[in-house]
């Protein structure tokens, strides 16, 4: 990390990982030297993106495939467009990846990529020319032996499908090296959803066994995008409140709660790029915040899903002051340290996003079993499947926890037992492998 003081982000990644690690580097000093190997990516792609716009003006963006690790099968982590992308964004997303696939038991190593590139107010026919731009360079880097990128913020089907669709034209292979496709061209039955349905499955998981149901209780949600949309979607079908939702504009509160035709305004709302703020139109006893967060709303539930270190220590104090009791991270690392340590202190459960929102990838890396056999799964099975690997994320985090000191009453236990439980996995790997 000495190599890199100004990666900000990446370092706190680590620094996260490494202090659930202390207990299992003392029992097992040899993970000490894997540890050593594994902060350092495999690889690091770094290339031009140059576009012309409609008007004829040429651009540069600047793209990026971090390739972090690759011990447990082919490279496989999301593509990110938003002008916050750079290079230590990339790294800590691409070090998670690797945990997260570790973790969700999948044969897949860890990877991220994207670009800053603005996909806002930008025409269809510009996105098409700059994914297309984008994969020129990419698909000399990827392969479904080597990496296997999937959306992630800025990325969704539209995109996929120009990226793929330049995947295919560059190397005449129709192959499984890009999941989140559409559902008729080999795309898998929920991937959209599955994350945000994923993160709410957790939820329900951990609350059983703390003898508690999601029905009745408060939620607060952050960002209005694909994982936000599909997590309030769940929660309104387990009879939740959720009461808020929110982009880079500002947020939105509903006291009564969100229900499916609120949610269904919503989502017309975002996919006219128009205002939060309309919703209060159609329910005028609604509130809008201009250029605000929603963390100090009354709550017993917290679910940020919007994007990195949203959510600091002012807002866990807001938090914590609002009635919440639970936070599970729908987004990539969404609480500063900071934030962590106030929940921490203030005996707050934190479902970690290395569990909760593995749902995502743990349904792309079975869209490559099914491109290979050419059969498609029904949503019915992909959702009981989702259900299985949420709940089966949760229990081996805890055993993990448990098994290096930390009790299920720890409000930090779910974050240790996931740090540790994605490590031995791939640090075991690493060891057997030898010094590559
Ligand atoms: P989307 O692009 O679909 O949505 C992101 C949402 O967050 C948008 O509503 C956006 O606002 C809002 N947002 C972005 N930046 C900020 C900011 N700085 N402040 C406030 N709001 C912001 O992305 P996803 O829903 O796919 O991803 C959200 C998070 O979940 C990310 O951290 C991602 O890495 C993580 N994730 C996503 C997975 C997936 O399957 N998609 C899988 C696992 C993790 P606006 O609408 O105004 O742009």
């Amino acid at each position: 990390l000495h190599r890199d003081p100004h990666e900000g982000e990446f370092i706190q990644a680590v620094q996260e990982v490494v202090h659930s690690l202390d207990p299992v580097l003392s029992k097992i000093p040899q993970f000490v030297h894997v540890l050593e190997r594994l902060v350092e990516p495999e690889r690091v792609v770094i290339f031009r993106v140059p576009w012309v716009d409609d008007k004829g003006e040429a651009h540069v963006n600047r793209g990026f495939r971090v390739q972090f690790n690759q011990a447990l099968g082919p490279y496989k982590g999301g593509l990110r467009f938003h002008p916050c992308v750079n290079l230590s964004v990339m790294k800590f997303l691409a070090f998670e990846q690797t945990l997260k696939n570790s973790l969700s038991s999948l044969n897949v190593g860890g990877a991220k990529g994207g670009s800053d590139f603005n996909p806002k107010g930008k025409s269809e026919n510009e996105i098409m020319r700059f994914c297309q731009s984008f994969m020129e360079e990419l698909y000399r880097h990827i392969g479904p032996n080597q990496d296997t990128p999937s959306g992630d913020i800025g990325v969704g089907p539209r995109e996929i499908g120009y990226l793929f669709g330049q995947y295919r034209r560059l190397t005449s292979q129709y192959e499984t090296v890009l999941s989140g496709k559409g559902v008729p061209w080999g795309g898998f039955n929920l991937r959209p959803e599955a994350t945000g349905f994923g993160l709410v499955y957790y939820a329900k998981e951990v609350l059983a066994d703390l003898d508690k149901d999601l029905r009745g209780l408060r939620c607060v949600v952050s960002g209005a995008g694909k994982v936000a949309m599909h997590a309030l979607e769940k929660l309104i079908a387990f009879s939740a409140i959720p009461v808020t939702i929110s982009d880079s504009r500002g947020y939105l509160y509903d006291g009564e709660g969100f229900d499916y035709g609120k949610l269904a305004l919503l989502r017309d709302i975002k996919l006219h790029n128009k205002s939060l703020r309309d919703y209060t139109k159609s329910y005028t006893k609604a509130k809008y915040y201009d250029d605000s967060k929603p963390w100090s709303v009354k709550c017993d539930i917290a679910f940020p899903c919007a994007t990195q270190n949203e959510l600091n220590h002012v807002d866990a104090m807001a938090l914590v002051n609002a009635g919440c009791q639970i936070v599970f991270e729908g987004a990539n690392m969404p609480c500063t340290t900071e934030a962590m340590e106030i929940f921490r202190k203030s005996k707050i459960l934190v479902g970690p996003c290395k569990a909760a929102n593995v749902g995502g990838v743990a349904v792309a890396g079975y869209e490559v079993v099914q491109n290979n056999s050419r059969i498609q799964w029904t949503p019915e099975e992909v959702d009981m499947k989702l259900q299985e690997i949420m709940k089966d994320i949760y229990h081996k985090s805890i055993k993990a926890a448990n098994d290096y000191g930390f009790s299920k009453g720890n409000p930090q236990a779910l974050v240790h037992g996931a740090n540790i439980a994605g490590f031995l996995r791939v640090a075991q790997a690493m060891l057997e492998q030898g010094c590559v």
